[in-house]
């Protein structure tokens, strides 16, 4: 925000001198080219070389007004370009529409000597800022009145006063000024509110990772940051992913992508918290070790994947969860379902799992399981369901495998 301020300071000055400096040239080029206009008008009234006693002599008050016509048409060209303008002959003012505010007119006095020295005698059409006539400071413009044997006969006069023109450029600048002071507070205003809405996002993503690194893998990261289509919101994205890894990488098993013994039992722990009744399968592929043995380890984790996957589909089918519980041994957990319907799933289960042929390097394996069911007794701890799920599992091994036990 300083860097806003300082640098539309900086854009104000150096803009507001370059327009005063153009507006002054502009004023500059208008006065130049009102003396050449009042050149024009006076050849053209008057044709032939400048002769004081064959023109006029207008002095404001007087009754001489030989050139009335020619007056009316210059003042009034004087009054609506704020405007003054001055014949002189040789270096002495013989007409003029300046009048000041006592009522006197300049006509009858001379030109400044350096006008003198520049104009009549150099015969350079000069431009001054700061010419003093009748004690007022005009920026004026002198051109010389060239005879037709050359020589100089007079000067054309065309001013303005410096009060006047500084007005006109103060104006400009005002203007420009005020245009660069609201331009500079529009832009303050949408850097605060873009500012403060990018620091907020900012913060939120910040908030959602710490979050994250606590541990917390259920922490929500606003919809506001995710929706930014630039670089906050990409890493808001990035952030959720890299959350969503964190959690599988702590979570989950990584061959069978299951959840792994820890993450199962803090989900037990949770439906013990809440009172919620569920009921556990502990399942173990039958002579699993001969698979490893007689197709190789490779084959063995392929078929852990199969088995686990078949598992997840069925757990997810009827709103439980699955977790590897050991080498070859998995636990369902279907919350709210008692030992009925809990068998009814274990059933397709292992029917499942003995139709599949497993298809490994050009071997076909059959897999059967032996599956114990136990449901969660009021007041009891999961380890206790489970050990019970575990001994009917075992008593199933010990009756030949490939059954259910409940
Ligand atoms: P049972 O019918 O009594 O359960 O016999 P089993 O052979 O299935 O059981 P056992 O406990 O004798 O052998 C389990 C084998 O599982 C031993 C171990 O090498 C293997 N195993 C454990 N984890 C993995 C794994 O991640 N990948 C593979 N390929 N094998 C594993
Ligand atoms: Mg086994
Ligand atoms: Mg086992």
């Amino acid at each position: 925000m300083f860097t806003i301020i300082l640098v539309s300071s900086l854009i104000t000055i150096v803009g507001a001198s370059l327009i005063y400096d153009n507006t002054k040239k502009s004023i500059r080029n208008e006065i130049i080219s009102a003396a050449h206009t009042l050149e024009t008008l006076f050849e053209m009234k008057y044709p032939g070389d400048l002769n004081s006693s064959a023109y006029f002599i207008y002095r404001f008050g007087d009754t001489i007004v030989v050139a009335e016509d020619f007056y009316n048409l210059v003042n009034h060209i004087s009054c609506s370009e704020d405007m003054e303008f001055t014949v002189f002959y040789g270096d002495t003012r013989i007409f003029t529409t300046i009048v000041n505010p006592i009522g006197s007119t300049p006509v009858g006095t001379k030109a400044a000597d350096y006008v003198i020295k520049d104009v009549l005698t150099g015969g350079e059409e000069s431009v001054y800022d700061n010419v003093d006539i009748n004690g007022n400071i005009y920026m004026g413009c002198y051109i010389p009145i060239v005879s037709s044997d050359g020589s100089i006969s007079g000067m054309f006069f065309a001013g303005k006063p410096i009060n006047l023109a500084n007005e006109n450029a103060k104006a400009v600048i005002l203007g420009f000024v005020i245009i660069a002071a609201i331009t500079a507070a529009l832009s303050l205003a949408f850097c605060i509110i873009f500012t403060e809405r990018l620091i907020k996002d900012l913060r939120e993503i910040k908030q959602y990772i710490n979050e994250v690194a606590a541990g917390d893998f259920n922490a929500q990261l606003s919809e506001k940051a995710l929706e930014r289509d630039d670089e906050i919101g990409d890493i808001g994205h990035h952030a959720q992913i890299l959350c969503a890894n964190l959690r599988d990488m702590v979570e989950r098993d990584p061959l069978t992508m299951l959840l792994n013994r820890r993450s199962c039992r803090m989900k037990l722990d949770e439906l013990l918290e809440t009172n919620s009744g569920y009921t556990v399968i502990m399942a173990d592929i039958d002579y699993f070790k001969s698979i490893n043995d007689t197709y190789g380890h490779a084959c063995g984790d392929f078929v852990l994947k199969e088995i686990s996957a078949l598992l997840k589909s069925y757990s997810d089918k009827y709103g439980g969860f699955s977790a590897r519980w050991g080498g070859e041994e998995f636990l369902m957990v279907f919350p709210e379902k008692d030992i009925q319907e809990t068998h009814k799933i274990a059933v397709m289960v292992l029917d499942d799992t003995r139709s599949q042929r497993y298809s490994f390097e050009n071997h076909t394996i059959n897999v059967t399981m032996t599956l114990g069911i136990a449901q969660a007794e009021k007041g009891e701890t999961a380890d206790v369901t489970i050990n019970r799920a575990d001994s009917l599992l075992y008593q199933g091994k010990s009756n030949g495998r490939n059954r259910i036990v409940i």
